[in-house]
């Protein structure tokens, strides 16, 4: 059986990079590191948090085809790397993008059977408060996120699922149960419905 691919977005500072990883911890995922051309923060690691491209790098895989999506989020560049994502999906792998709601939409397009989740902070105060606790982003890199997240509004409705980030716990735990929803649909088991129903025969002629 296939892994499911997951998609989960959120605004800027809604810590959903803290949920997605204390996820890991209790379910086993790949988790997709993406290509940006945005400046390194303190926290981030080579090949760990991102793979740090030039422009002129990430315009170049752009057009090798290379990312399974990619976009413009403020002024930098981001995009999920194809090779990985798919070879583990077809390993049996759950996968989950940590990506913006543009990508969102394109990995819909391709991957209709992808999983959409969009992580919304209890109120938009603390969403801000959060971001000016980074201490990592200037002003205007604020302004410009919560912006962002204004625009963003309109991309929520494109989603599968929403689900609130009141407690880390809680949010993990809403965001597994929405992938394991998709796993329990019919048209994902259908070798395992098959393999049940040539049984079912069996069992019928022995009789
Ligand atoms: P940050 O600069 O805070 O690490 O990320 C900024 C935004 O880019 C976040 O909303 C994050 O989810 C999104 N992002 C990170 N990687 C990708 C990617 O590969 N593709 C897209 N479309 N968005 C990404």
């Amino acid at each position: 059986m296939k892994g499911v691919l997951a998609v989960v977005s959120g605004f800027s500072g809604v810590g959903k990079g803290t949920v997605v990883e204390y996820m890991r911890g209790i379910h086993p995922f790949t988790l997709s590191i993406s290509a940006t051309t945005r400046k390194p923060r303190p926290m981030d690691q080579e090949g760990v948090t991102y793979y740090f491209l030039s422009r002129e790098d990430f315009a170049k895989k752009v057009e090798e085809g290379f990312f399974l999506e990619w976009a413009q989020y403020t002024t930098d560049c981001y995009g999920t790397p194809k090779g990985p994502v798919l070879d583990a999906i077809e390993r049996g792998e759950d996968v989950i993008l940590e990506i913006e709601a543009q990508g969102a939409r394109q990995i819909k397009e391709r991957y209709p059977d992808a999983v959409l989740i969009f992580v919304l902070p209890p109120d938009f105060y603390e969403l801000k408060a959060r971001l000016e606790g980074r201490q990592t982003e200037t002003p205007e890199r604020i302004k410009a996120r919560l912006s962002r997240a204004m625009e963003e509004f309109d991309e929520i409705p494109y989603y599968d699922y929403i689900v609130v980030n009141n407690t880390v716990e809680q949010c993990a735990a809403d965001i597994l149960s929405r992938i394991e929803s998709k796993r329990s649909t019919p048209a994902w088991q259908q070798e395992f419905i098959s393999r049940l129903k040539s049984e079912a025969d069996k069992v019928m002629e022995e009789l």
